[in-house]
């Protein structure tokens, strides 16, 4: 009998967030090839078919669906957090501030293991590793791009991308607007790699905090009692 019924229970990815994610963005439409704008960047997270279409497509027919937009930062995919976080639990995911607008990366990015050395000290606003791909994120965050949470979760069983229930974020909106404050693009774009204030050296923290994330409502027991 499987003693982790009840964290399966818990366990929650939506259909579409494997198709987001490995979906290529940016073809052209071949519907609307006369058309200007006709790159597929949008995706419906609503439709069953799961594909790239340009802005004409969702115009013509997905009225009232939830639709995100790709976006494009540095070659990598990103998506607004204002576009998911309605549909998604996006809690633990490193977010960016670009052109104004929060942004998380959904593919996890190659490392250069020469640059991604850690310097971090406990406390928030300070670096650590994503518990995934290693790649070097500002704390409290434990997770450098959407791809590195779904590999988690499915490995680990301990984490959701489920929204009930479950608070959207682990920060205040003081935190966050402190803490973005300090996330300038050029910064946690990588393109500069200064010296981190941060002193003393620290190895990946243990991703052990899942239970003070705890779903209010959902009993612990083991539903074999
Ligand atoms: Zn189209
Ligand atoms: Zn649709
Ligand atoms: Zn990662």
């Amino acid at each position: 009998m499987k003693s982790s019924s009840s964290a399966m229970e818990c366990l929650y990815v939506p259909a579409w967030l494997e198709s987001l994610l490995s979906i290529t963005f940016f073809s052209l439409c071949n519907v609307h090839t006369e058309k200007a704008k006709n790159d597929c960047k949008m995706f419906c997270l609503d439709c069953n078919n799961h594909k790239a279409s340009c802005v004409h497509c969702i115009a013509s027919s997905h009225e009232k669906h939830r639709v995100v937009q790709i976006r494009r930062s540095s070659y990598n995919d990103v998506v607004r957090v204002i576009e998911i976080e309605n549909a998604l639990n996006i809690s633990g995911i490193q977010t960016y501030r670009i052109n104004g607008f929060r942004v998380l990366f959904l593919i996890t990015r190659p490392l250069n293991p020469k640059k991604n050395k850690i310097s971090a000290k406990v406390g928030f606003g300070c670096n650590t590793n994503c518990v995934m791909c290693t790649r070097i994120i500002v704390q409290p965050h434990v997770f450098c791009s959407l791809e590195c949470k779904l590999m988690w979760t499915k490995q680990s069983e301990s984490e959701s991308f489920a929204i009930e229930g479950i608070s959207r974020t682990m920060l205040s909106a003081e935190e966050e607007e402190e803490l973005h404050k300090k996330l300038e693009p050029e910064r946690l774009l990588e393109r500069r790699q200064r010296p981190s204030p941060c002193a003393q050296p620290l190895p990946p923290p243990p991703f052990n905090n899942a239970n003070s994330r705890k779903r209010k409502g959902i009993p612990r027991r083991s539903p074999l009692m």
